[in-house]
């Protein structure tokens, strides 16, 4: 067993939160918040979101059925009936997937805590075609999604 969950969601929460300090023409600066996944900033007035509440983020690769020498990788039956697994690409029909799930690649994610969160750190390139698990979303794809959730965050008022 991995033990209580309770706890540790508020602290994991304020580590993913990324504030960054913008300087305007007064010269007055201002925090704003910037999801570590799709790299949204919150203009002035828009909520944003943290990685954790970012849509790209709900349709994570299934931690069972990656490789088992993946470091993420979980042994048994992934019992999620919600999870990307039991899901069926709109792009390309295969099963396992769907249009915007991401891949668990070790270069933009890491375990805490026992859950896959996103490496905390700008120097983490922008979400590419290669981080979809599907093989028929390339690049200009990637931006597009990348730009709706942008659009659906900015609409969130
Ligand atoms: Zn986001
Ligand atoms: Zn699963
Ligand atoms: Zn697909």
């Amino acid at each position: 067993m991995r033990g209580s969950t309770t706890g540790w969601s508020y602290p994991l929460r304020r580590r993913l939160l990324v504030w960054i300090v913008l300087f305007f023409h007064s010269g007055t600066p201002r925090l704003v918040m910037t999801c570590l996944i799709c790299r949204f900033v919150a203009p002035p007035g828009v909520q944003g979101h943290t990685a954790l509440r970012c849509p790209l983020r709900r349709q994570l690769q299934c931690r069972y059925h990656v490789s088992n020498e993946h470091p993420f990788y979980l042994p048994g039956p992934c019992l999620s009936e919600t999870c990307s697994h039991a899901k069926q690409c709109a792009v390309c029909g295969l099963l396992g997937h769907t249009s915007h799930s991401l891949a668990l690649r070790p270069t933009r994610w890491r375990l805490s805590h026992g859950r896959v969160v996103p490496i905390a750190s700008l120097e983490v390139p922008i979400i590419t075609g290669i981080d979809f698990m599907c093989p028929l979303v390339g690049d200009r794809q990637a931006r597009r999604m990348v730009a709706a959730v942008h659009d659906l965050a900015l609409s969130e008022r």
